[in-house]
């Protein structure tokens, strides 16, 4: 689906016949290398990594020619464009792009935006990006509109371009690790949830995290379309940080979601419809739409009960922010909270503090025992157990009828297992065993 602009917009940028390099060989940096590979351009592939999976170099390699091991300027010095990985740290690459001008260092998000004509809606936060995302793109599917839902999730946008029919609006969901490399990408409408401390393992600190989310509003412009929670309001504080217009949301209730419980599904509905709202979609439509949206998968997602026990798998809870979303969602019911894995970052003992008299018994599992038993254990009994097996063996013989049994990890999961779909699969294993 390579368009005439698009040609010209390659010629342009003398990317025909031009050398291109891609830094990072994920599925974002492959999409690229293969568009600019049939815009006409000769592509290379720098990794720092030696070790790529066969698959991955079999695939880099009907694109484009690929150098993996420790970066050098001379992988450079030929370079009409650089295209940038998400999470590639540009910072620490400057040295090697000696005499490249900065315009010709671009995002693979950035760079994919150039070809596109369609309104972007682009949705960043540390925690609901997915759901948010996934409901924007049905309020507006359902509306009639033909779109595309990609991003940092499922298709990058340069596969977009490649692969599929040309929607009428295009749904993104955007990481930090993408947006702090991007310089001049304009979304329509930008949405931003929240934030909270995450990825500090990653970024220096709060503030080029927060940087990095902020470069979503940047470039638009006063046609354009900012999407904001007002808690981000002191955040943000006196920044300049767009020219949009800016909409302030709450979780304020304004439609029914029985499927989504909480307060900051609440908070994601909202957003959801200021987003879409420009786009003609009605309320008596949204009503709808939002009444029969039911969870994703690994985000707070019911699945069944064993002696009266509600089993609920919220492996996608990554941060602590998520865990204390998804406690105070369930009411009266007494939680029995099963944490543990690579600890992100954030306030333990703030943690506690908030789930207070929504959490019966926590049962930690496998890493960073270190550091959640002592804050936890001052407002909750607190086991530990090597694997997610044994902890949630040990709550299920503790609880009652009426009680939830909630996995909301508060980590990622690569102590123990490959993502979290694959956590939140042995989690199920685990319940269809109990029941
Ligand atoms: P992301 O794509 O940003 O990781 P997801 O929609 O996949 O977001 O949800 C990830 C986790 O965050 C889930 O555990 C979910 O219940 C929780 N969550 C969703 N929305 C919010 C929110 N607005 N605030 C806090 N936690 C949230």
């Amino acid at each position: 689906m390579i368009t005439q602009s698009a040609r010209k917009l390659a010629q342009k940028h003398h990317l025909e016949g031009g050398r291109a390099i891609v830094v990072g060989a994920g599925k974002s940096g492959v999409a690229a290398a293969r568009l600019l590979h049939a815009l006409g351009a000769k592509v290379r592939m720098v990794d720092a990594n030696e070790a790529l999976a066969p698959q991955v170099t079999a695939e880099v390699e009907r694109y484009a020619e690929l150098q993996t091991g420790p970066h050098s300027s001379e992988q450079f010095t030929d370079a009409d464009i650089i295209v940038l990985s998400p999470g590639v740290p540009a910072k620490k690459l400057t040295p090697y792009f000696k005499g490249v001008p900065g315009r010709k260092i671009v995002a693979e998000l950035e760079f994919a935006s150039w070809f596109i004509d369609a309104p972007i809606i682009a949705i960043t936060g540390s925690n609901g990006k997915t759901t948010t995302t996934t409901l924007i793109g049905e309020l507006l599917e359902k509306s009639d509109r033909h779109v595309f839902v990609g991003g940092n999730i499922g298709t990058p946008l340069c596969e977009y371009l490649m692969d599929m029919e040309q929607a009428d609006v295009i749904v993104l969901e955007v990481s930090s690790f993408q947006l702090q490399n991007c310089r001049q990408f304009k979304p329509d409408v930008a949405v931003f949830l929240n934030i909270a401390p995450n990825h500090l393992d990653y970024h220096e600190d709060m503030e080029e995290y927060l940087e990095a989310k902020l470069r979503l509003f940047a470039r638009q412009t006063p046609d354009d379309l900012a999407v904001v929670h007002e808690s981000l309001k002191p955040v943000i504080g006196g920044r300049p940080f767009t020219e949009a217009e800016v909409v302030w949301y709450s979780s304020a209730k304004r439609f029914d979601a029985p499927h989504l419980p909480g307060e900051h599904n609440r908070a994601n509905v909202q957003a959801a419809w200021r987003a879409v709202q420009r786009f003609g979609v009605k309320p008596q439509q949204a009503e709808r739409i939002i009444s029969e949206f039911r969870p994703l998968e690994n985000r707070l997602e019911n699945i069944g009960q064993a002696d009266g026990v509600t089993f609920v798998n919220d492996s996608k809870a990554t941060t602590l922010e998520a865990v204390a979303a998804a406690v105070k969602s369930f009411g009266s019911s007494p939680v029995r909270l099963l944490m543990g894995g690579k600890f992100k970052g954030g306030d333990v003992a703030e943690l506690a503090r908030r789930m207070e008299g929504h959490v019966a018994q926590v049962g930690l599992y496998g890493g960073s025992r270190d550091i959640f038993e002592g804050p936890l254990k001052k407002y909750f009994p607190v086991s530990w157990d090597e694997s997610m097996e044994a902890a949630a063996k040990r709550l299920f013989a503790h609880s009652h009828a009426g009680d939830v049994i909630l996995l909301s990890p508060g980590t990622s999961s690569f102590d123990q297992y490959p993502n979290y779909k694959e956590r939140g699969d042995d989690f199920k294993r685990i319940f269809g065993e109990l029941k």
